[in-house]
């Protein structure tokens, strides 16, 4: 075997000697839950634990974090996704709800139906080798996996054909969906399909997301986000005899500074944040055309009128300028996340059961390196799983997801699994460091664990699975769901395009170059 043979093998041996001896090679989770497990939980336990079931994600893992494709040019990473589970037996609708990235991969027939939620695209600007602990891009200003969605459909596809294989085995009945979902970092895919009607008839959805813990929690968390492009239309002219133009930059400039000013007079949890999109190519030619995108997020109450006092910046902004503000453009507008308590509970005491991945001492000194680099605690990676969580984010600020809009029509939780080094910054390139290779390998494989359970637990048991819908159903009424999106607003499927276009062959290249 040559010396890239031998290292797989190794890496392989090592997720074969701390996975193989499931529950006990783990370090958490309380010995009396140990004692009786379901046999449909155990048969997906144990093939999530065979070595090549871990290294065939695994690789799938890398694949999509080496492809690096921003939201809705996803289409190498979401062929991968759907290809592996029709190879598996699910049956796959590709290129739903509008978006060719978008896939419903479906096993079994009837209800119950449990979904599963999968996102797979990077960040813009991240690139990063993986595992090397120190900013290093692969091609610099590329794309790049800051988030670990690379992670998150993978683990996704690794649970549904484990539940499938339970399924098969037991004669448990009903449906298990994976919802393949482009652009979560642009918040734009799920609120097109709701609309679309491919959430009508779930009864509950297990989502994911990749970070350094493993855990779950509940209650109402994240912010509104309405993600739109504001562009004007002024007059070109010659830059020393700018008095004929009226110039679309200084509307945008003007907005901004509108907006800035806004802030004073808004509650503390309102974040807002822009860039500009387009502002002239030359000095000497007064630009007349050029574009800001904005994010305001807020809490589901007042995220609309914060917009609209954003919406009248702009407006103000062209009538100070003598341009013209163009129809509002909206990517996205998501609601925040409303999480139900008893898919936590019940996701809680699979994780539990799962328990923290065991870690080598390679695994180890990697995590303190990059902790060190990044001047943070220096403590390794993480030895027990988290406690459950009630969310505290309600009205406090944080991000926002468009995971948020599933919450509303679908008893819905989140499994937040381990792999990431903790102090690793998102949205950075210390999270593209680690979102590859061995640590990414054993934490989507632990949070496949966890989803395929939960999973089992809500097909085999209908008195959990009503424990959730009652809950959701009572919480419907106080929050009907109605999209925060305007009728004819379509996915976004061209805000990537140039920037796929011009680093897709380099990072083709680079990867061509590591493999
Ligand atoms: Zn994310």
């Amino acid at each position: 075997m040559n010396r890239r043979t031998a290292a797989r093998f190794a890496l392989a041996a090592s997720l074969f000697l701390s996975l193989s001896t499931w529950p006990f090679g783990q370090t958490a989770g309380p010995s009396k839950t140990r004692a009786k497990i379901d046999r449909e939980k155990q048969l997906v336990l144990d093939w999530l634990s065979r070595p090549e079931v871990v290294e065939k994600f695994g690789r799938v893992s890398d694949a999509i974090w080496s492809y690096a494709e921003l939201g809705l040019q996803e289409f190498n990473s979401s062929k991968l996704l759907a290809d592996t589970l029709e190879a598996g037996g699910f049956r796959v609708e590709r290129g739903v709800a509008g978006m060719p990235t978008a896939f419903v991969a479906s096993f079994g027939s009837g209800k119950p139906v449990i979904g599963l939620l999968g996102e797979f695209d990077a960040l813009p600007m991240l690139s990063q080798k993986g595992r090397v602990p120190a900013q290093d891009p692969l091609v610099p200003g590329a794309p790049g996996h800051g988030c670990g969605h690379n992670a998150m459909c993978t683990a996704a596809a690794a649970a549904a054909l484990a539940v499938k294989e339970a399924m098969v085995a037991h004669k448990l009945p009903g449906t298990v969906k994976v919802f393949g979902s482009p652009a979560e970092e642009i918040v734009a895919s799920r609120p097109h399909m709701i609309r679309a009607g491919l959430f009508a008839d779930v009864d509950a959805v297990i989502d994911n997301h990749s970070g350094s813990g493993f855990g779950t929690g509940y209650g109402r968390g994240g912010n509104a986000l309405f993600s739109v492009i504001f562009t004007f239309k002024g007059r070109t002219a010659h830059g020393a005899a700018a008095w004929g133009g009226r110039s679309a930059l200084d509307a945008v400039e003007i907005m901004n500074v509108a907006t800035n000013y806004l802030r004073e007079h808004l509650p503390v949890n309102m974040r807002m944040h822009y860039v500009v999109l387009e502002g002239g190519e030359a000095p000497n030619v007064v630009p007349d055309k050029a574009s800001v995108w904005y994010y305001v997020r807020q809490s589901d109450e007042q995220v609309e009128g914060m917009y609209e006092r954003v919406l009248n910046c702009a407006k103000g902004a062209a009538l100070a300028t003598g341009t013209e503000l163009l129809p509002v453009r909206f990517i996205a507008a998501v609601h925040q996340q409303h999480s139900n308590k008893a898919a936590a509970e019940l996701i809680q005491k699979n994780i539990e059961l799962v328990g923290m991945p065991a870690w080598t001492e390679e695994e180890q000194a990697f995590a303190k390196a990059l902790q060190k680099e990044l001047k943070a605690r220096e403590e390794g990676m993480p030895a027990k799983v988290d406690p459950l969580r009630e969310s505290r984010s309600e009205g406090i600020g944080g991000g926002s997801s468009d995971v948020g809009d599933v919450t509303l029509v679908a008893p819905t939780a989140t499994i937040r699994f381990p792999g990431q080094v903790p102090g690793a910054v998102g949205h950075h390139w210390s999270s593209v460091a680690c979102n590859f290779g061995s640590t990414t390998w054993k934490g989507l494989n632990a949070g496949a664990k966890a989803i395929a359970a939960s999973a089992v637990d809500l097909l085999a048991k209908p008195e959990e699975l009503k424990k959730l819908r009652a809950e959701f159903e009572d919480y419907a009424k106080k929050f009907p769901y109605k999209s925060f999106l305007p009728a004819d607003a379509l996915p976004p499927l061209d805000i990537n395009e140039e920037l796929m276009k011009k680093y897709r062959p380099l990072m083709e290249k680079a990867a061509a170059q590591i493999r």
